[in-house]
């Protein structure tokens, strides 16, 4: 088979693999919110324990049948798992619309990886380390492998995303003698520098700022409230939305 035809192939498995990783990362968001342990067992009903059967674990269809209950106890199911799940198909749908087919694999792994990151980082306000230290892991593989020449640039991408942000946190707790980043928005800036590299990192942090900015002020607007110091929003998603944007479409030229 010719190599193109392979990839063809291999893309489409991963493509059409997407609603039930969009489940998994549910799965693995909602476990990590109430504390309990990651890894694979089978999927239950958390209200009632009762095992799911397969047509149940059907991504956003068995969702949309039972009107978002459990079968066995109506216990309702939270809509975030429909949502997650179209999140992951729009990551895949995305990447096969933009990127060239031999990036396409590698942008779902990024786009899913941020997806699981930003839902968890909602829910909990946390960042678990295993997720972004996979996240930088898995950008330096892709840059070791289809951009060797550049790599280094990857590689100062993500020390420089990581250290930018744990200055900013220094000199923030300095003047204001609180917190207002958490550690984990540093590792995750470090995990998307992995990807877009070192020369990425401006276009990402501005297009985060802003978008976090826009998103502050229309949500207050929309609640009528004023926004104070006080006002605080999870970061990482906006990390999220700016690196993504990075990697799709490259850097912002000013
Ligand atoms: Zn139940």
């Amino acid at each position: 088979m010719p190599p193109g035809a392979e990839m063809f192939t291999v893309n489409l498995y991963v493509g059409l693999a997407s609603p039930f990783i969009g489940s998994a990362i549910a799965a693995g968001a909602a476990r990590f919110a109430s504390g309990a342990a990651w890894g694979l067992s089978p999927s239950s009903c958390p209200a009632c324990g009762r095992r799911l059967g397969v047509l149940e674990l059907i991504p956003v269809v068995s969702w949309v049948v039972q009107r978002g209950k459990c079968r066995g106890c109506a216990a309702s199911i939270p809509r975030d798992y429909p949502l997650i799940e179209l999140g992951a198909v729009g990551v895949a749908v995305w990447a096969w619309l933009t990127m060239p087919a031999h990036l396409f694999a590698a942008t779902c792994v990024m786009g899913w990886l941020l997806l699981a990151l930003s839902a968890i980082d909602i829910r909990t306000r946390r960042l678990p380390d295993v997720l972004t230290a996979a996240l930088a892991l898995s950008g330096l593989a892709m840059a070791a492998i289809v951009n060797q020449d550049r790599f280094i640039e990857h590689l100062l991408g993500a020390m420089a995303g990581y250290l930018v942000f744990v200055t900013i946190e220094l000199v923030y707790q300095r003047l204001r003698g609180r917190d207002g980043l958490g550690r984990g928005d540093a590792k995750l800036l470090g995990g998307i520098g992995a990807w877009i590299g070192i020369t990425g990192l401006p276009s990402c942090i501005f297009v985060a700022a802003l978008s976090a900015i826009a998103w502050v002020v229309v949500t207050n607007m929309l609640r009528g409230r004023t926004i104070g110091g006080e006002t605080s929003v999870a970061f990482g998603p906006f990390l999220a939305v700016g690196g993504w944007a990075v990697w799709v479409y490259g850097s912002l030229t000013f």
